[in-house]
């Protein structure tokens, strides 16, 4: 309001002095008032408040006598302007918002609502506009926007629930997750995605905590709307408001699926020998153990027995190495499948083979053996110039024996099989 071209002082006064109480009232109200004549082609500011005049960054002098369109700039709507004249024209109320200008060039989300001011003899003579800056609202909702858009844009799965567990938001994350669209689990509980691979005790814990306050950590297992199973390292927090009331629950998941089955994959490939896929020495010497405690404890028979190739060296010398491989993963693969599914087979040294035979007594165990010694001969018949045979000390692990001994006495007996010719079975003895 430096320029040159500042208009005259209003042409148009206020009709009468106002009232004092109301003069008043209106200079000390919260909203910003705006009252302007009903010119044919514009309209001139005859009053505007101390509140319109902060808002603005005006002084009252260099509002009077203008026209409010000094208050519009380029991201005011045009289409509400033209809506707001013809409102006008008509001396129909108004309400609208939109972008206004402060003095220093700044905007501000505005919003109106002006009427008509009539004398008595009903002719429009002045409009009153009673504004309001939304600027701090729309900077909220703005934020509130963000957050949300943020929220959409993450990896991790989003999920808000109220104190009855029930889903209220879920982020694009938690469907890229579970496959559930938000549309599809807003209302449901959690339990939707649930594998059913917890306990009732990992839920009282769960809960327990939640019910303290304390946010809960864990990887859930949950299950996707195909049936999957996902595994989810998740965390779910309590939300309170100021006065200690709990309002939501909010949950964020990732998915460590890949994560999971790598390191299974991992620890099964350093569980099983890669070459005959028998377990290794050291993943079956833990299997063993729980074996013999297992039997021990429900006072089964549980049966050992040491399996070795028969002149390998000789394979190995006379084919090569790479052809010893191949007529030991034969030989191993044949053994296995002379098993029951509970039996194992571990790889117990270079072309030697322990078996674990739970539930099984020494007779049985031998029969088994007999139909491993058969099968792998016939197996590998052909194979090789000469027959391929095994030898084989067996025996049931005794109630009160200590399981080296055990081993040692099959040991004796694979030794006793082989003095004795080879391509047979020996029995411990008891
Ligand atoms: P015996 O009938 O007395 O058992 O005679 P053997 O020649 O089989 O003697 P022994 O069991 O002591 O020898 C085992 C041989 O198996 C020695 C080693 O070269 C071979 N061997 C051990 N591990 C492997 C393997 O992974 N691949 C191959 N090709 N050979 C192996
Ligand atoms: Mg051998
Ligand atoms: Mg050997």
């Amino acid at each position: 309001m430096h320029s040159r071209d500042v208009r005259p002082p209003p042409i148009a006064a206020p009709p009468d002095p106002l009232p004092a109480l109301l003069q008043q009232a209106i200079d000390q109200a919260f909203n910003a008032v705006m009252i302007t004549d009903a010119g044919e082609t514009d309209h001139r500011i005859v009053y505007a408040n101390p509140a319109l005049c902060r808002m603005t960054g005006y002084a009252l002098h260099e509002l009077l006598g203008r026209d409010p369109r000094m208050l519009q700039g380029p991201q005011t709507s045009a289409q509400v302007i033209a809506e707001l004249r013809s409102c006008l024209a008509d001396g129909r109320f108004f309400k609208g918002s939109t972008f206004n200008y402060r003095k220093d060039g700044s905007p501000y989300l505005l919003e109106w609502n002006i009427s008509a001011v009539r004398d008595a003899s009903g002719r429009i003579t002045h409009f009153v506009s009673v504004q309001h800056d939304l600027s701090a609202l729309a900077t909220a909702q703005d934020a509130a926007a963000v957050f949300a858009r943020a929220l959409d844009a993450a990896e991790d799965g989003v999920l808000i629930c109220n104190p009855q567990g029930i889903i209220e938001f879920a982020n694009r994350g938690y469907e890229k997750i579970t496959g559930f669209s938000p549309v599809e689990i807003l209302g449901h509980k959690p339990s939707i995605a649930q594998s059913g691979q917890h306990s009732p005790d990992f839920y009282a814990t769960m809960w327990k905590r939640l019910q303290q306050g304390l946010p809960f950590r864990s990887v859930f297992i949950n299950r996707r709307k195909d049936g999957t199973e996902v595994h989810c390292e998740e965390s779910i927090t309590p939300l309170h408001n100021l006065q200690g009331e709990l309002t939501h629950y909010v949950s964020i998941l990732r998915d460590i699926t890949a994560r999971v089955m790598a390191d299974q994959a991992f620890r099964e490939q350093l569980q099983y020998d890669s070459l005959t896929g028998a377990l290794t020495r050291s993943s079956g010497s833990l299997h063993l153990e729980s074996a013999v405690a297992q039997a021990r404890a429900r006072g089964a028979a549980l049966s050992l027995a040491l399996l070795d190739i028969d002149h390998f060296k000789q394979v190995n010398d006379s084919f090569g190495h790479p052809t010893g491989d191949k007529v030991l993963a034969k030989v191993a693969s044949t053994i296995a499948s002379c098993l029951r599914s509970d039996d194992k087979i571990i790889r117990w040294g270079g072309e030697e083979f322990l078996l674990v035979m739970p539930g099984c007594d020494a007779s049985s165990a031998v029969a088994t053996l007999e139909r491993c010694r058969r099968s792998v001969q016939q197996a590998c018949d052909g194979l090789l110039p000469l027959s391929v045979t095994l030898s084989a000390g067996v025996g049931q692990v005794a109630p009160e024996q200590v399981l080296s001994d055990a081993i040692e006495r099959i040991d004796q007996a694979l030794y006793r099989a082989k003095q004795a010719g080879r391509n047979q079975i020996q029995t411990a003895e008891p």
